[in-house]
């Protein structure tokens, strides 16, 4: 991740996961309404979720405006494993008895900053019923172990992100927990801008990134024969890097961005012949 916030460790004082603005702006080339809605919805204590593909700016975006709000952010990654205790704290054992340690959720919720919570669907189901009291009215963290009942301090904000195109029946967000959420859609940019994005990015030349972009678009064509990932702006971000420090366009395309999206020998062919076609030195 970029380096845009002050990281624990970087301050004595500052507490573990959390990361305060810096004074360098995180780059986000926004593509709709999203920054003003979200602004809104900081003002009025509302919970949001971010919905899109991978790859497509929703933690940059999270980044830009916890940095633009000026409020500490946390970020969490939830998978499979994720329970109620990784986010709200555990009792640790010390050698003089037991001590209570804040989870990250809860450190979020003291100090009333942004928390994220990275793919919220794939997080197990205690874990996502933990945060319901934190989405409404109440604004409130009850910690069982401890019985305590923390108040979120002014600025605190949950975001969850989710990728619709990911989630099997089995595990999809409840609608008790979806209803909880303003929805932000997020997708693939507009070619000219994904193309300033990539720019901005990679510091690649803008000739070449235009056809990284065209080959982009027409890769993303070929979902219907097949293609179960298509590229995002971050697999095309990389490539174009690799192109800008050196290696040749043709290279870096099937290096960085057709070999990571299928082992399907017929589609690896055909997207190749497209990088071929395109990608002229
Ligand atoms: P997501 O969280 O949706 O998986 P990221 O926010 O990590 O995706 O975006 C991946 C990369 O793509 C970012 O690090 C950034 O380089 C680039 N990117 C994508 N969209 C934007 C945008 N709108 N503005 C700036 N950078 C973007």
């Amino acid at each position: 991740m970029e380096d845009f916030f002050i990281k624990s460790g970087d301050c004595g004082e500052q507490l573990e996961g959390v990361r305060y603005p810096d004074s360098v702006e995180p780059y986000y080339l926004s593509v709709g309404e999203e920054v003003s809605v979200f602004e809104q919805c900081h003002q009025r204590s509302l919970a949001v979720m971010l919905k899109g593909p991978t790859g497509c700016g929703k933690t940059r975006f999270v980044e830009h405006m916890a940095w633009r709000l000026k409020r500490p952010l946390v970020v969490i990654s939830c998978h499979d494993d994720l329970s109620a205790a990784d986010l709200v704290g555990r009792f640790l054992i010390h050698h003089n008895g037991t001590v209570w340690q804040d989870g990250p959720l809860t450190r979020a919720v003291r100090l009333g900053a942004i928390c994220y919570l990275d793919e919220v669907v794939e997080a197990r189901a205690d874990a996502v019923v933990v945060i319901h009291p934190l989405t409404d009215y109440r604004r409130v963290l009850p910690i069982d172990k401890t019985g305590e009942l923390i108040e979120a301090a002014p600025g605190f904000q949950l975001v969850v992100s989710y990728n619709p195109g990911y989630q099997h029946v089995s595990k999809d967000l409840k609608p008790s927990t979806r209803q909880r959420f303003v929805a932000l859609d997020f997708d693939f940019p507009p070619p000219e801008r994904e193309a300033e994005i990539i720019i901005h990015e990679s510091g690649a030349e803008r000739a070449v990134v235009h056809d990284l972009v065209g080959l982009a678009g027409r890769i993303r064509g070929l979902a219907n024969r097949g293609l179960a990932e298509v590229p995002s702006p971050r697999l095309l971000v990389a490539t174009a890097r690799l192109i800008a420090n050196g290696i040749t366009p043709q290279l870096a395309c099937y290096v960085g961005l057709v070999s990571p999206l299928t082992d399907d020998p017929g589609l690896t062919a055909a997207m190749r012949d497209l990088v071929d076609a395109i990608m002229v030195e």
